[in-house]
């Protein structure tokens, strides 16, 4: 099951999102710290919304280029065909 995204190390690129098949990943808008002091911007971040759906494929580990994501080898539920 999923378990962490190192989000200081993010991109924001997306990858975990699209390759998750149970659609436990979304890429949501994200106060962040800007450079400039005082400035809040957002930034496009995954967020982990549907834990328990996750049928533990390790898709989102193996293919986030930036080897963030934390998955532990514990199945809730049998993967579907897909
Ligand atoms: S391990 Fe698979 S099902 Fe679970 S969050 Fe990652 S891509 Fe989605
Ligand atoms: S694949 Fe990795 S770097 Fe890309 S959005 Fe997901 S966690 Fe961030």
């Amino acid at each position: 099951m999923i378990e962490t995204i190192d989000l200081p190390r993010c991109t924001g690129c997306g990858i975990c999102d699209i390759v998750c098949p149970a659609d436990v990943i979304h890429m949501t808008e994200t106060p962040v710290e800007s450079e400039v002091p005082g400035l809040t911007v957002t930034k496009l971040l995954p967020v982990i919304k549907f834990r328990e759906h996750c049928i533990t494929c390790f898709n989102c580990e193996i293919f986030c280029p930036e080897k963030i994501v934390d998955v532990h080898p514990v199945v809730k539920s049998h993967p579907r065909a897909w």
